[in-house]
């Protein structure tokens, strides 16, 4: 007599292959002291309407960045089924226990900090964290066509809002991801050509599937500007690869976009002593290289002048550290570069 093994792998309440408009969960496992038979829900919508491309759309695959949230959530709620051509899949919480919790990162984990976008492919029998990579890894990558991940940098760190492509040596291909960086409607468009491994980019485009990730600010909060730019942004980029097909009147890119490089190692600025950080300067300002930046103060010897900061690398400031306090090895800036083709 055999007994058959159960999985306890992930599993979905919704079929993504049905037509119509359809949410549930993606339910993880989870036997923990609270609930010892209980699952955790990871929210989950498809628009689906006859054969097209798919896209898909990701929030928070870092619990603390809410912009994504918002704008894959409204999307999901406004468009109707007849607005679809092909498959709309989204993920508006994507690591749902970081952002149930208000984090970054996971606390369900072993370590307790379970950062999504350091755990790809993931694991279906591993922590939390690891079994939803291993979901959107096995189940939602093979699906799109062009997705787009939502992120805007978190609790600890405020972006000037930019958009970024990596290019793929395709040409048409390129040339749409050149043409999203126009319609986003962001201030910054960043072209590079690098991804990193355990990140979801690193999954994508190795499969030369498109893949668009955005910084839409952070701090760990919304801007009315920054989320209407990017809802705006994304139906203008659905319209674009065919498969928002409303005939609703979409306004103008809201930001002529600025073409920048991904950065190097030059253009950060680390925290090498550990106080209270203050910067000199904005996101959005345009400094020289060797420019002043900013203060770390003592926080004990508060009599003692604070550590100066510099550039080592002039540019557009793209990022800045959010909270006060900061210890060795925090980033505190980085610049962005024009990029020439
Ligand atoms: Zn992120």
């Amino acid at each position: 007599m055999s007994c058959p093994k159960v999985s306890l792998a992930p599993s979905c309440e919704i079929d993504l292959d049905e037509p119509g408009k359809q949410h549930g969960y993606i339910r993880i496992q989870f036997s923990a002291d609270r609930s010892a038979y209980g699952w955790l829900p990871v929210p989950i919508m498809s628009i689906k309407n006859g054969d097209g491309p798919v896209a898909v759309i990701i929030g928070a695959n870092h619990g603390d960045e809410y912009e994504g949230v918002s704008i894959t959530s409204g999307l999901y709620q406004e468009l109707e089924i007849g607005d679809v051509k092909g498959q709309i899949i989204f993920l508006p919480a994507a690591n749902a226990p970081a952002f149930y919790a208000g984090r970054r990162t996971s606390p369900l984990d072993w370590t307790g900090e379970g950062n999504l976008n350091r755990m790809f492919p993931g694991n279906q029998y591993g922590p939390p964290t690891e079994m939803i990579a291993w979901y959107i890894t096995t189940e939602i990558v093979p699906r799109g066509d062009v997705f787009f991940d939502l992120h805007s940098a978190g609790k600890s760190i405020d972006h000037h809002p930019s958009v970024k492509i990596r290019l793929m040596g395709d040409e048409d291909k390129d040339a749409l991801q050149m043409k999203f960086l126009e319609l986003f409607g962001a201030p910054i468009g960043i072209v590079g050509n690098r991804v990193h491994e355990t990140t979801l980019s690193g999954e994508i485009l190795p499969l030369d599937k498109i893949y668009l990730s955005t910084e839409l600010g952070g701090a760990g909060k919304i801007r009315p500007w920054i989320r209407d730019f990017g809802y705006n942004g994304m139906k203008r980029c659905l319209r674009e690869m065919g498969v928002f097909v409303g005939d609703e009147k979409l306004p103008e890119p809201e930001h002529k976009v600025s073409l920048k490089a991904m950065q190097t190692g030059e253009n950060y600025i680390f925290a090498r002593t550990s106080g209270m950080f203050e910067p000199r300067v904005n996101l959005g300002d345009e400094v020289q290289d060797g420019q002043f930046a900013g203060y770390i103060w003592n926080t004990k010897e508060l009599w003692q002048k604070p550590t100066e900061l510099f550039f080592d690398r002039g540019g557009i400031v793209f990022c800045k550290r959010n909270p006060a306090l900061c210890e060795v090895g925090d980033t505190l800036f980085f610049t962005l570069n024009d990029y020439h083709s």
